[in-house]
């Protein structure tokens, strides 16, 4: 029986990518953003077991709110640990007139992953830093990691939408985002690059699993810094 490992389920989600979209967030992800919100999806082992069957039910049945934008997004966690299963997902998808979207750090490629892809309608990529240095100290891979994912997408004709969250401190510098606006000019299939505010929604989750937040000293990022920082960005309107 095909199933998965999964921390929740928004049925009706607004954030992740175009339209509504039935929103599933897989358990486990290697890396370590100083700023995870999810982070009590951090253990592969952990959540719980759901069949494709049973994912399928629930989203055909949301289906009608979807529209012409919306669809599913697969989100985490870091969905590709569990790339046959979400390949699976996506082709019932598909088969069914649903569009898919695949929300994820890129932080990893292989033969399962290239499966994926060509079931991938939409890839929400977080290019979350813009040097090597930032993402080994914050993040925990290499720049190169979601740079060759990026040109893998590419390689695809899978539409992209690159996102950045900002913190005061880290990656809030002109040079940093105007960095990140030029790779999204560089690229065809990007068609947004979106910069997010930092917030500490998340604190309470760390407290609750006994764990630091990584992040705890540094200030929210607010919206106004976000609108001016985005100046520097050209493909910054929602397509
Ligand atoms: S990739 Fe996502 S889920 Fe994984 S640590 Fe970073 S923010 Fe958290």
């Amino acid at each position: 029986m095909e199933k998965c490992r999964y921390s929740s389920i928004q049925t009706l989600g607004t954030l992740d990518g175009p339209g509504v979209r039935f929103v599933l967030f897989l358990q486990g992800c290697p890396l370590h953003c100083g700023y995870c919100h999810n982070p009590e999806t951090a253990d592969i082992n952990g959540g719980n077991e759901i069949t494709l069957d049973e994912v399928m039910d629930q989203v055909i049945r949301c289906k009608s709110y979807f529209g012409k934008k919306g669809g599913i997004t697969v989100s985490g966690g870091e969905p590709l640990l569990q790339a046959r299963f979400v390949t699976r997902l996506f082709q019932r998808c598909h088969e069914e007139g649903i569009n898919t979207c695949l929300d994820t750090s890129g932080c990893m490629y292989n033969a399962d992953v290239e499966r994926l892809l060509a079931v991938t309608d939409l890839c929400l990529l977080d290019i979350k830093m813009t040097n090597d240095e930032d993402y080994k100290n914050h993040i925990g891979c290499p720049i190169a990691a979601p740079l060759k994912f990026l040109e893998m997408l590419k390689a695809h004709g899978v539409d992209t939408w690159l996102r950045q969250v900002i913190v005061k401190g880290i990656n809030d510098s002109e040079q940093s985002v105007g960095k990140f606006g030029r790779l999204a000019n560089a690229y065809d299939n990007v068609k947004l690059a979106e910069l997010l505010p930092f917030r500490k929604l998340c604190s309470s989750k760390y407290e609750e699993l006994g764990k630091p937040f990584p992040f705890a000293q540094y200030p929210e990022t607010d919206s106004e810094l976000i609108k001016n920082l985005s100046r520097f960005i050209d493909k910054n309107v929602q397509p």
